[in-house]
């Protein structure tokens, strides 16, 4: 196949316009770099219920099975068939459908917008293991407030202009922020019984509740990002801040589209564009991407063009920068040579670095799901039908207002289970007004076929798995690679732990159901059910329905001897000129919600990328090696 040069020269190619690239490359462009952006999916505005499966928020579960931004990876969620069989969410042979987004703005185009900044310890982690000062939380402060424009907390808004400012919150930054809940919908008695029998229930159980709720009071309301200095993470009662503006979804794909606007000249949008190899210079660096020009080229799309698509070559004047995300950068990686000598052998890839690192130590949350029907519908859902021009679409259209201004999270519960690894709150818990029982195909008819329906998801922040693996299934750059995420019992120690933790949440969810269920607001638990009972019932529901969606940590930074592929500036072991920026470079998956943390990452990346180019130190003025 002949290999068509692309003609003019540029300072970065950047693989991957997500919330890793996408942030990383706007910026870089910003700031008068010329960045070629390689994304494999499109920007499908006409497709089939679009745009608005991507901009009406409660669309989002539509977003995730539109075929025309799917990539629809199967994972195995364990080695074991008999144990992976019982997952109802299973497809024999295949895995468990994993969803992601190829399309100008990766997964944050159909994630459930939620923007929740990781907590200070996962900063302060990184910067212990590395040596480098400047992942200190205290550091990556400012680029939450270069990325935010909080639109949630109205009083410090307009006090942040008179200096008085404790909630750390960003007010001028590219993404805007909302809460997930317009106001127009507080009319819903059922609503207002969940939220306020959520309350109640909370503050009662706590052991000093009239000191806990001066101290919720006093640290935003219910507001989960808040950081009030010496205040510690938020735990308690909260509402969910959301990447949106107006209540309409705005994030990576627009500040792309704005920057694209302002800077033609600094940045090149490469559509359709599938990278399949890093090119190397004579010296091992990286000079380049190989890519295949086409539209639907990879196997995990939703429906492959069945094409192989032209082959084309970028070259980059100072740095290639995979942003791919958990399953395609290591992917990349390998393809390109680099990764565990002996895998890429097998597959007859010759090696650049023999870099064992590369696909391990994957990781996500733990979550589970615990669905009711209510005794009556949802009044914030009369007339819902789920599409353009519905009663409920005419009113956000109109005015961001209703139900589809929401992505669905009524209430939040953040705390601190027993069985927690860390002095951090480890469990984050939603309230969903919808079924949502996890990612299978068809998913999102559950959340469109019920108006009665409540779903209490649990998600367990902080595992301690390690054990997960991203694999190369060929050396054919259009197969999706082989994704084991080895949970609980197959994973690294601390599977009772975590199993712990889940049941615990499942209990505590309970305890706030029960009373909406004494009074027939809440007619049936639906799963798990009133016959699963027992500390080995719940855990056997929790090990045969547990999901994740912010898979991370295969490229990790760390030391290369112990699996790590990064340096701490993001530079990939044993190759110059070549940096990893996406959910794959941490190496422990951090908070609660992933995308907050790896916009921040994008933006420390900027400046990191920015002083290698200007010659000056890569860190913060105040670095010193090992001197934390
Ligand atoms: C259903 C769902 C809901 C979620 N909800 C939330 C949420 O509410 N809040 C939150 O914080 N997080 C959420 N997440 C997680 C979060 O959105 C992702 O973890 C995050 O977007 C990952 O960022 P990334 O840059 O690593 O990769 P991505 O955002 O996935 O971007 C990677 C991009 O690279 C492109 N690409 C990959 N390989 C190639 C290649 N070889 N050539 C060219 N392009 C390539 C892809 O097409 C994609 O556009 C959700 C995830 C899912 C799946």
């Amino acid at each position: 196949m002949a290999v068509v040069e692309t003609a003019l020269d540029w300072d970065y190619v950047i693989v991957g316009s997500g919330a890793g690239g996408g942030v990383l490359a706007a910026r870089l462009a910003e700031e008068g770099m010329r960045v070629f952006l390689i994304e494999a999916g499109g920007d499908p505005q006409a497709a089939q219920r679009m745009p608005d499966d991507c901009e009406v928020p409660a669309f989002h579960a539509f977003a995730c099975e539109n075929p025309a931004l799917a990539w629809d990876f199967y994972a195995r969620r364990y080695s074991s068939e008999a144990q992976q069989a019982r997952d109802p969410k299973y497809r024999p042979g295949q895995g468990v459908l994993y969803p992601r987004a190829a399309a100008l703005g990766g997964c944050t185009v159909h994630n459930a917008m939620i923007f929740m900044p990781p907590h200070d310890a996962d900063w302060n982690e990184i910067a212990r293991m590395t040596g480098d000062v400047s992942w200190r939380a205290e550091h990556m402060r400012r680029y939450l407030q270069r990325i935010e424009n909080c639109g949630h907390r109205p009083v410090w808004r307009a006090l942040h202009h008179l200096g008085l400012d404790p909630t750390g919150h960003g007010w001028n930054g590219w993404l805007r922020t909302e809460k997930s809940m317009p106001l127009s919908v507080v009319r819903d008695d059922g609503l207002m019984r969940l939220v306020l029998g959520t309350v109640g229930g909370f503050t009662r159980r706590l052991p000093t509740p009239l000191l806990s709720a001066w101290r919720w009071l006093r640290n935003g309301l219910g507001d989960p990002n808040s950081r009030r200095r010496g205040g510690g993470s938020f735990e308690g009662i909260c509402y969910t801040p959301l990447s949106t503006e107006g209540h309409r979804r705005s994030a990576v794909r627009e500040r792309l589209l704005d920057v694209a606007r302002r800077f033609p000249q600094n940045l090149h949008i490469e559509l359709d564009a599938l990278a399949t190899r890093v090119l190397f210079d004579a010296q091992g660096g990286a000079s380049g991407v190989e890519y295949l020009k086409g539209a639907r080229l990879y196997r995990a799309h939703a429906s492959p063009s069945g094409q192989a698509g032209s082959r084309h070559e970028v070259h980059a004047q100072r740095e290639v920068i995979l942003c791919g995300g958990a399953f395609n950068t290591p992917q990349l990686l390998m393809l390109s040579g680099v990764g565990p000598a002996r895998e890429l052998r097998a597959h007859g890839i010759g090696v650049q670095v023999d870099l064992p690192g590369v696909g391990r130590n994957l990781q996500d949350r733990y979550e589970v799901a615990l669905t009711h029907r209510m005794s009556r519908p949802w009044e914030v859902l009369a007339g819902a039908r789920w599409e353009r021009g519905d009663p409920l679409w005419q009113q956000w259209h109109a005015t961001g207002g209703g139900m589809y201004g929401s992505n669905g999270a009524a209430v939040g519960v953040v705390s601190r289970s027993g069985a927690a690894a860390t002095p951090e709150p480890d469990l984050f818990c939603m309230a969903l007004l919808a079924r949502f029982e996890g990612y299978f195909p068809g998913f999102s008819r559950l959340i469109s076929g019920y108006d009665d329906h409540l779903s209490w998801a649990v998600l367990k922040g902080r595992t301690r798995n390690r054990a997960g693996t991203v694999r190369l299934r060929s050396a054919d750059p259009l197969d999706p690679p082989l994704i084991d995420f080895a949970q609980f019992e197959e994973g690294t120690p601390g599977a009772q732990e975590d199993m712990r933790a889940m049941v615990e949440a499942i209990r505590s969810l309970r305890a706030l159901t029960a009373p909406l269920i004494e009074s027939g607001w809440i007619a049936q638990e639906l799963q798990p059910g009133p016959h699963v009972q027992s500390d080995e019932a719940l855990a056997q529901f929790v090990r045969d329905t547990a999901w994740g969606h912010h898979a991370s940590c295969t490229c990790p930074i760390g030391p290369k001897g112990q699996g790590g592929v990064l340096d701490s500036t993001l530079l990939v072991h044993g190759v110059s000129r070549l940096r990893v920026v996406d959910a794959s470079a941490f190496p422990r998956i951090p908070g609660f919600f992933v995308a907050a943390a790896i916009f921040m990452l994008a933006e420390k990346a900027a400046d990191m990328v920015l002083a290698a180019a200007h010659g000056t130190p890569t860190s913060v003025s105040d670095t010193r090696p090992g001197g934390l």
